[in-house]
């Protein structure tokens, strides 16, 4: 049975666009996993108290046959071939990959919480899964 889950891609350092393309690929070559949809790529604030460049930011939605936690380790190890440093929460990165959503899928733990709590504070993510979710549900 295959959940369908949203996939928030955001890059601020380095060619940003070779990144996101990078990453589009990467994740559709997750065993498992495959991309229905993706919105425009556009920029975006960073959010938070630290300043920074501006993000390059897309969403696509995915058909995934793995758990929310398969996903998220699947995520993260692009992440890590991105050269993802973790420094601050909310600081510079190349890549961050956040679960936004998964359909029907509603769960907290010490590592992963879906849907993602920052939804209401992102106006560029409710858009961008207005955008996707809609589409698929024919409006
Ligand atoms: P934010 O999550 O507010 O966008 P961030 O993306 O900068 O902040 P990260 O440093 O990328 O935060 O991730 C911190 C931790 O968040 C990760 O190690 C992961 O375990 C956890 N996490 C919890 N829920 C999610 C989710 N839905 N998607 C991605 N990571 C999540
Ligand atoms: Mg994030
Ligand atoms: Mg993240």
């Amino acid at each position: 049975m295959a959940d369908t889950a949203y996939i928030s891609l955001g890059s601020n350092l380095g060619d940003r666009d070779a990144i996101l393309s990078r990453a589009r690929t990467a994740i559709s070559e997750i065993d498992g996993v495959e991309v229905i949809q993706a919105t425009q790529v556009e920029e975006t604030d960073p959010v938070g108290p630290i300043a920074q460049g501006r993000f390059l930011n897309q969403m696509l939605a995915v058909s995934t046959k793995l758990s929310p936690h398969e996903l998220l380790t699947a995520l993260q190890g692009i992440e890590h071939f991105e050269g993802r440093e973790r420094t601050a929460r909310w600081g510079p990165r190349t890549l961050d990959l956040d679960i936004v959503m998964i359909d029907n899928v509603e769960m907290s733990d010490e590592v992963l919480t879906v849907p993602h709590p920052e939804i209401p504070n992102r106006d560029f993510w409710q858009r961008e899964l207005e955008e996707l979710r809609g589409a698929r549900n024919g409006r």
